[in-house]
């Protein structure tokens, strides 16, 4: 018997997911986005679940594309930051990547590369994240420079992100619009902009392709839920058993700084999980854990490879009890609220030592 520690992948929540994406946007296509292992999940199994619904991925490096082609995928597959080096255009050539190009000596090393077919490539705004991209009263510019090179780039679009599109308050979501909507008149260009925020939240940045990431994965980014929102379906859980249950008498602490103190006599349990498997260190005492399908709270600090929380109002929670850290019954993004974070660094930081099992 190994560590009872597991995260298991519902691929078919992955399909239901994607499909909500694409329903919500239904003139759009959806690039489903799989970087960083599919936020945790596993990039090649994700694409391979998503292969016959979506007209192409996004991964944000040309290793992660390199993988997913290895595995046999054959959809085209976005890069959201381009290259890092002009080195890497052969390889993108050879693989049929398409790339998005934020910067001019992106620009310059592509119109200086000759490729066996032309690139597919997004020129990327800066609407007002200020991270990547063009600025405004650059961009036509750029554009008319990509736009005349055709042995070099094809399928020119304009893409940009949002900085609060998760926001209750639309007011800067507004400003990038409008910012956007002037230069996409006046290039008639095809745009891509909407992440799962503004997927859920906004259809007026629905454009030709929608660029969901979290939704995918079951967790809710918008500030104030909606009905598509609430409809999400978990896809990973992680699971765990209790490992040791012990009583302690009031006054006793639990942990390292013992942080945690009981305020009467208490059952103490003792969960296979920590933050060597990535569940995140900074979680609250009170962070809830689902035991036997209840919840309880966390008590006392996360510690490498185990965390501990109070059963004392569980009392058949005994060793060997299922727990649930999170994913079906208790959410992510709650248990990120708890850690002072959100869902992306938990599903992200799940290490490699945690086994991912598919069904
Ligand atoms: N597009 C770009 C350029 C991104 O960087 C990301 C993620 O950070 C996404 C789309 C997907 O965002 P989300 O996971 O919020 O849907």
């Amino acid at each position: 018997m190994s560590r009872p520690l597991i995260a298991d992948i519902d691929l078919g929540a992955l399909r239901d997911n994607y499909r909500l994406a694409r329903d919500r946007a239904p003139h759009s296509r959806a690039l489903a986005v799989l970087k960083a292992d599919a936020y945790g999940h596993g990039a090649t199994q994700c694409a391979l679940a998503l292969a016959d619904m979506a007209p192409a991925f996004a991964v944000a490096s040309l290793e992660e594309a390199v993988a997913l082609r290895d595995a046999g995928i054959t959809q085209p597959i976005m890069l959201l930051e381009g290259f890092f080096d002009a080195a890497e255009l052969p390889l993108i050539d050879a693989h049929r990547l398409w790339v998005a190009v934020h910067s001019d000596w992106q620009i310059d090393a592509l119109l200086a590369y000759h490729p066996r077919q032309p690139i597919p490539t997004w020129l990327k705004l800066d609407s007002g994240m200020h991270r990547l991209g063009v600025a405004p009263e650059m961009f036509v510019a750029r554009w008319q420079r990509l736009k005349a090179a055709s042995t070099q780039v094809t399928a020119l679009h304009l893409m940009t992100h949002f900085a609060t599109a998760d926001a209750l308050d639309p007011t800067y979501f507004r400003r990038q619009m409008t910012c956007i909507e002037t230069l996409r008149q006046r290039l008639e260009a095809p745009i891509c902009l909407a992440n799962s925020p503004a997927t859920l939240a906004w259809p007026e940045a629905h454009g030709d392709w929608t660029r969901p990431g979290v939704m995918l994965y079951g967790s809710d980014p918008l500030e104030g839920a909606n009905d598509a929102s609430r409809a999400l379906k978990p896809v990973m859980t992680l699971r765990s058993e209790l490992i040791a249950v012990r009583e302690l008498a009031t006054g006793e602490v639990v942990g390292y700084g013992g942080r945690w103190k009981a305020s009467r006599p208490s059952r103490i349990g003792v969960v296979a999980c920590g933050y060597g498997d990535g569940y995140d260190r900074h979680a609250q005492d009170g962070t809830p854990v689902l035991v036997e399908g209840q919840r309880v709270p966390l008590a006392g600090k996360v510690s490498m490879d185990m965390l501990t929380v109070d059963l004392t109002d569980v009392p058949e929670a005994d060793v060997g009890s299922r727990v649930v850290l999170w994913g079906e019954g208790l959410s992510v993004d709650e248990v990120a609220r708890y850690c002072d974070t959100i869902s992306y660094t938990l599903l992200t930081g799940l290490l490699p030592r945690v086994p991912r099992r598919y069904r």
